[in-house]
């Protein structure tokens, strides 16, 4: 059987140098105002993953009421993600996640985060796609205002 799952997430730019994009940290004008270390694209992700199994979202299993969470490396949510699917029989067959903002570019980034991910997943790096997009400055994002991610998984269990 397979399954498939999606996930958004959104954090508006705060103070700080840098955000972190699929457990990287990458340099910029701005960080994100977040309970955990506010990785849009993890959170994203995670929440794909928990949507395929049927298990919730990401709020369900680390509400940021719990400071337990504060500043967490968001690679632990989806580390949690991955073996309650593997406690549930499945395995991930493949991720592609899209990037939403006007900066920070994703170009010079990119392949590091699709290998960092991919560890994450436990997953060959072929299975890890990754896309960024501007939304033309308009919106919030293109105020640049904050920084979007959309997550799409498939899942399988045999
Ligand atoms: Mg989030």
């Amino acid at each position: 059987m397979i399954r498939v799952g999606s996930g958004f997430d959104v954090h508006a730019f705060g103070s700080g140098d840098h955000v972190m994009l699929g457990g990287v940290r990458v340099p910029h004008e701005a960080g994100v105002v977040a309970h955990s270390d506010g990785d849009v694209l993890l959170h994203a992700l995670t929440d794909a993953l928990l949507g395929a199994g049927g298990l919730g979202d990401i709020g369900q299993h680390f509400p940021d009421s719990d400071p337990r969470w504060r500043g967490a490396a968001s690679g632990q949510f989806l580390r949690h993600a991955v073996s309650l699917l593997e406690q549930h029989g499945y395995r991930v067959i493949n991720a592609d996640l899209t990037l939403l903002c006007e900066a920070p570019r994703l170009a010079a980034h990119r392949a590091v985060i699709r290998e960092s991910v991919a560890r994450l997943l436990g997953v060959a790096l072929d299975a890890v796609n990754l896309k960024a997009t501007t939304t033309e400055k308009m919106g919030f994002l293109g105020r640049r205002e904050g920084i979007a991610a959309e997550a799409v998984v498939l899942i399988e269990r045999r």
